[in-house]
């Protein structure tokens, strides 16, 4: 498992002053087991709080993203133009994303801390975030299904 920030003490932190509605988000996100767009989060976050509105989630996330504790992924674009959104964890990690069952696989890798030391050593830039996505079929669907060309 990876390590992931814990959103409200690192929100609060930051001095930011939370309302009930972003706390009973925040915490829908930081429990969310899987990586979740804008309308499940809603979903979900309104179990916690009827109240919650698309507006609440769309200035929380935003909040998330500009303080550096969530990020935001395509997965491949899987369903459409969606966003997901996660915790972000202490070391970065690569995402596998199934065509065919939608499954999301997290990856780590020594190597690929490597491939980042290197890029930013070659090009002396300062890497915040480095993003990998990899599309396929899963293990199982790699096993039902004949392969894709
Ligand atoms: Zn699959
Ligand atoms: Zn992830």
């Amino acid at each position: 498992m990876l390590k992931r920030y814990d959103l409200l003490n690192a929100v609060e932190a930051q001095g930011v002053r939370l309302t009930a509605q972003r706390r009973a988000l925040i915490e829908t996100i930081q429990e969310a087991k899987s990586h979740l767009d804008a309308a499940s989060l809603l979903e979900l976050a309104r179990k916690r709080d009827p109240k919650i509105d698309r507006a609440t989630v769309y200035r929380t996330l935003e909040l998330l993203k500009r303080l550096g504790m969530i990020d935001e992924l395509d997965l491949m674009h899987l369903n459409g133009e969606k966003h997901y959104y996660e915790v972000k964890t202490q070391k970065d990690h690569l995402h596998l994303a199934c065509f065919n069952c939608g499954e999301i696989e997290e990856f780590t890798s020594p190597t690929f801390e490597r491939l980042k030391r290197e890029i930013a050593d070659k090009n002396e830039f300062d890497i915040k975030v480095m993003r990998l996505e990899v599309g396929g079929l899963c293990k199982r669907c790699a096993a039902r299904k004949p392969v894709l060309q």
